[in-house]
């Protein structure tokens, strides 16, 4: 039998929210272990060779949301991050030889072109959605009041925080209390339409509120899709997306050495079974191959439903918990590739295979409202659009360390697709089909770009979910709808980190923030980690 390690906390799950959280927990002294499944840490932020000679971020590719605070406390940059922007931010093309290119102020000019009353609105527009990203912003790093009942002491102390809440939002315009509603409960397709008549403006929001989100843009609560990918911002610049250097497996190789620089074991190939709970308490886990790990404080990484369905023995949870769990709504609908290029794509819209500033942004290949709502209409009932929604990033117009020299990599973001095929029909039978239609929709924008593809590798939400453990493809491990938000995320009662289990707690996407290469729920899971710690080393007399 193999001897029982014991630590101080154990994280399941070494992506970035559990490395960070690791980080912070032996920044304060706490003797922590990382297991990751993987060979490699990082989960959906990693960078992989996908074709000899050719690396690239295989799951997440584009950087924004992550906290400064984050990259801050855990110096990022000292070890070794540095993210850039892109040149311009979005490129939207047409078949038909119409094109949007926003970015460095361009946006007004280039909506102009389509619609003057849309060009005179979009200050305006930005304004709304920035006063909508302030508020977010301000809630990302902070635990939401929970609502329970009983426990009075506790009770009082979420009054306060709910209280803090509400004074918050007290200070709030009238007005701005409607946008907020409104973002936070509209479709997207409501509320871009009440702005704008342009397809290709209202196009480049609507991309932002169905990424992830299995949804049409006329869907309910898709606003606030929009708005989750409006919090962030680059090197201090809101609202802006970039690029990390060497992929977003720099950010996470980044949070490993910040991690270990404060005494974090970081172990890799280590498939946790099942979490130890002893009179209700969580005290360890036991790995596939049989090891047992001591510690008070385990930390999930993990889609909480994975967690509860998978990990934590069915007799440890009450009935109403373990049902929710089993009904947390994962589902992604989006299909990841990753080509290897010999040449750089020439848009019919805009011409030239040599570099130029929209090579470097997010080239977004749908080109209206409309189009978008088809393709969550025809997934539904086909298993996926046969007019798909494809967002492609081509880092290595900005980063010279992913391909060979004159050559390029490109992903492939693409929605929608069935989370599960209709029909009991299995994705491994239908992937390479549905990489072919990807390939092929985007040669209709550049053609030519069939021919340039020299290696590919496609990722369905099958792909996502055995590789990564993304229940359904789940890119946010659990969606993004109000049921499924700030004080209900990810379940109500239990939004502050603290799993309904003493001494288990999430720290994943599937805790408030939510998705995104953000490092927010790993941050604020530390906090109430620490915060029970050293209470109980209080009890206890112990030094703290
Ligand atoms: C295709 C795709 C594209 C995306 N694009 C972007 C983007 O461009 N920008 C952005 O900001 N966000 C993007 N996202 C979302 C973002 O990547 C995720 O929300 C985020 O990375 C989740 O981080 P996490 O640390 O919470 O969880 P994860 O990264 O999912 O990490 C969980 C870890 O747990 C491990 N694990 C699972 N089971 C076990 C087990 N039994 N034992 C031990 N370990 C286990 C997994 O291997 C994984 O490493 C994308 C996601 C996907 C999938």
């Amino acid at each position: 039998m193999s001897p029982t390690q014991t630590y101080d906390a154990v994280i399941i799950g070494g992506g970035h929210n559990g490395l960070v959280c690791a980080a912070y927990l032996g920044m304060s002294g706490l003797k922590v272990k990382v297991l990751e499944r993987r060979g490699v840490i990082g989960g959906a932020a990693v960078t992989e060779e996908f074709h000899p000679g050719f690396r690239n971020s295989v799951a997440a590719y584009t950087v924004s949301l992550l906290n400064p605070k984050v990259i801050r406390d855990l110096r990022l940059n000292e070890h070794g991050l540095k993210i850039v922007e892109r040149r311009v931010q979005n490129f939207l093309p047409t078949r038909d030889g119409r094109y949007l290119l926003t970015g460095n102020g361009r946006a007004e000019r280039e909506a102009a072109k389509f619609s003057a009353a849309d060009a005179a609105r979009l200050g305006a527009f930005n304004r709304e959605i920035d006063t909508g990203a302030d508020v977010l912003r301000d809630l990302v790093l902070r635990a939401p009041p929970n609502l329970t009942s009983g426990q009075p002491l506790r009770g009082l102390g979420e009054l306060i925080k709910a209280g803090v809440l509400g004074n918050r939002l007290r200070r709030l315009s009238t007005e701005n209390l409607r946008v907020l509603l409104d973002l936070f409960t509209k479709s997207a397709g409501d509320y871009l339409d009440q702005w704008f008549e342009g397809d290709l403006l209202k196009a480049l929001f609507g991309f932002d509120a169905v990424v992830g989100n299995y949804a049409s843009p006329y869907t309910p609560g898709t606003a606030y899709v929009l708005l989750h990918h409006a919090f962030g911002e680059v090197n201090g610049k809101r609202r802006v997306w970039g690029h990390a250097i060497g992929g977003m497996g720099a950010i996470t190789q980044a949070m490993a050495k910040a991690a270990a620089s404060h005494g974090v074991e970081i172990e890799t190939g280590a498939v946790v079974r099942e979490v130890v709970i002893e009179r209700e308490h969580a005290c360890g886990v036991v790995l596939a191959d049989g090891r047992v790990i001591r510690s008070d404080i385990v930390a999930a990484n993990v889609n909480p439903r994975l967690l509860y369905t998978t990990m934590v023995p069915e007799g440890a949870l009450t009935a109403d918990v373990l049902r929710r769990m089993r009904n947390w709504r994962c589902g992604s609908g989006t299909f990841r590739m990753n080509v290897a290029l010999s040449a750089l794509p020439s848009f019919t819209a805009l011409p030239g295979s040599e570099p130029a500033d929209h090579h470097t942004s997010g080239i977004i290949m749908a080109p209206s409202l409309a189009y978008m709502d088809r393709a969550f209409a025809d997934a539904r009932q086909h298993g996926w659009s046969r007019e798909p929604i494809i967002e492609m990033l081509i880092p290595s117009t900005l980063d010279d360390t992913l391909a060979p020299k004159g050559a390029h990599v490109a992903s492939l973001f693409c929605q929608h697709v069935a989370p599960a095929l209709p029909e009991g029909r299995s994705w491994h039978a239908h992937r390479d089909e549905v990489a072919d239609l990807m390939i092929d929709t985007v040669d209709r924008y550049a053609p030519g770009f069939k021919a340039s593809v020299v290696g590919r590798q496609a990722l369905s939400p099958l792909d996502l979910e055995e590789t990564f453990g993304l229940i359904g493809g789940d890119i946010f491990h659990g969606a993004l709808t109000l049921d499924q938000l700030f004080w209900a995320r990810p379940i109500l009662g239990h939004a502050d980190y603290r799993s309904p289990l003493a001494g288990l707690y999430h720290c994943g996407s599937g805790a408030h923030p939510g998705g995104g290469v953000t490092g927010a729920p790993g941050h604020n899971a530390a906090r109430a980690i620490l915060t029970d710690w050293r209470w109980r080393r209080w009890l206890r007399h112990e030094p703290t």
